[in-house]
């Protein structure tokens, strides 16, 4: 892009992947770039998943937003939350700080949808940050912890059962990873049960999973997770959701730990706009994916609902934000010289799932893989976009070692006031109790609790 001669004032709200790469984009045009984000960091979400099953480390997924534009001197970087709009005036309110720009990016991402039923979250977490992730990690994990003491209390090995709930990507990854744990990295290290012997179930209420790729890489989706020991249960919907169970109409199937993947909606951003929303909470957006009537305020990534050319919406994925956030950089700089908008085109180069190791689907351009060239071709996609060449060296070492060793190095439970274990007879407790025993030094606590959401 050409240098901006007059430097409008470009606040960006989310440093996601459609905000990142505006701002990426609007720094080598010279504008005055101000992006702010509610977390200190870039995450790259598709690799959550990866964190909250012990393969990789929070920071080599997530990466300072105010380091990457360290040699940008017109981009400053804010922590900070948007809470108001006011679109007349030209303002965002940051945590109670008016903001003036003259224009305005809001690409504030996605939130889980529990479908009417937010209570849910308790005892089934999404996954959309690292904290979700590391609390994944910590309820997976103790979950063998807590059976593996209670076998040996009682002499009656139980078997850990995981739920997943909701069959697209983010589902499947899931269920595939936390099934190739317990098979293969976790099978000898216990002695009073056999992880082996976990059953992990992967719940979608259509007629199959991977709903966005075709009929046959679905089903070979649902043969390679059946292999790994994943029982895939399709057109089964959810109907209630409990400490220890999940309930599909009549049936109760016994959960240590449900996982949830099913649901997601658009930042409550959206709403603050006060313009029209889709069902989903996305911003209808023009074809320059700006707001009708205020073509200064752009809004992107999983907030916009625009449409292909194909009449199907732009799909909630990451190059899709990518593509939208060098939009919105060029459309500003086009602005600066005179020039007339352009209308958007999503460039759709595939759809990438992976199951567990060696085990992924593919649909690169109408070309389909399975098995190992489409795990070697995700392999490749996600070390190519993630942020920070430290990063993607230590993430490719940490896939080897995990290949050629068979283990996970990040087994680590963290937050440890919510992690003792429970005597064999006691009934799970309050957090207020448990906080008030460990004052005590009673050593008796709570297990999985659920963590309160942020
Ligand atoms: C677990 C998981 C796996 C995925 N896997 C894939 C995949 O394999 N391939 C793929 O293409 N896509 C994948 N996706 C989808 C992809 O990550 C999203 O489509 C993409 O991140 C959307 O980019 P975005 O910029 O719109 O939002 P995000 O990347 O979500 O960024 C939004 C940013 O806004 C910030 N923010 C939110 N609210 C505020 C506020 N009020 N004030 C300030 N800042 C705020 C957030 O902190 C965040 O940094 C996955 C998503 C998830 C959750």
């Amino acid at each position: 892009m050409r240098s901006l001669k007059n430097t409008p004032h470009v606040v960006i709200i989310g440093a996601g992947f459609a905000g990142l790469y505006a701002a990426r984009a609007l720094a080598k045009s010279g504008a005055r770039v101000t992006l702010v984000d509610r977390r200190n960091h870039h995450t790259f979400q598709p690799l959550l998943y990866q964190v909250a099953t012990a393969a990789l480390s929070p920071g080599e997924i997530a990466y300072p937003i105010r380091h990457i534009f360290k040699n940008s001197p017109n981009v400053s970087v804010l922590l900070g939350r948007a809470t108001a709009f006011d679109l007349e005036g030209n303002r965002v309110q940051l945590d109670g700080d008016w903001l003036a720009y003259d224009y305005l990016i809001v690409a504030a991402g996605a939130t889980h949808a529990y479908f009417g039923h937010p209570e849910w979250a308790l005892y089934a977490p999404g996954l959309k940050s690292v904290e979700d992730a590391t609390e994944i990690r910590r309820r997976m994990l103790l979950a063998f912890e807590i059976a593996e003491r209670h076998a040996r209390f009682t002499q009656a090995p139980e078997a850990v059962n995981f739920v997943v709930v909701g069959g697209g990507p983010t589902g499947v990854e899931l269920a595939g990873a936390v099934a190739e744990i317990a098979q293969v990295v976790l099978a000898s290290d216990f002695r009073s049960i056999d992880p082996r012997s976990t059953r992990v179930t992967l719940i979608e209420a259509g007629p199959r999973i991977l709903p966005s790729f075709s009929e046959d890489l679905s089903a070979s989706a649902t043969g390679q997770l059946k292999k790994l020991g994943v029982e895939v249960m399709t057109g089964t919907a959810v109907t209630d959701i409990d400490k220890d169970h999940v309930h599909v109409g009549e049936r109760n199937i016994p959960a240590s730990v449900v996982l949830w993947a099913a649901g997601v909606a658009a930042s409550p951003l959206g709403q603050l706009l006060g313009v029209p929303l889709d069902r989903a909470g996305r911003v209808h957006v023009g074809s320059d994916l700006s707001i009708p009537g205020y073509p200064h305020v752009f809004v992107l990534g999983d907030m916009a609902s625009v449409l292909q050319e194909n009449g199907k919406p732009v799909p909630g994925v990451a190059p899709a934000a990518m593509q939208m956030g060098q939009f919105a950089a060029a459309t500003i700089a086009g602005d600066v010289r005179g020039e007339s908008r352009k209308v958007f085109h999503y460039n759709n180069k595939g759809n990438l799932a992976t199951i567990g190791r060696s085990s992924a689907v593919a649909d690169v351009k109408g070309v389909k893989l399975k098995g190992h060239a489409a795990w070697f071709t995700w392999l490749f996609v996600h070390v190519l976009f993630l942020v920070g060449f430290r990063n993607r060296i230590t993430v490719v070492w940490d896939w080897f070692w995990a290949y050629v060793s068979f283990q996970r190095g990040a087994r680590l439970i963290t937050g440890i006031s919510r992690s003792i274990i429970p005597p064999t007879t006691a009934v799970i407790q309050s957090t207020h109790q448990a906080s008030q025993q460990e004052q005590c030094g009673v050593g008796a606590g709570i297990s999985i609790q659920p963590a309160r959401k942020n």
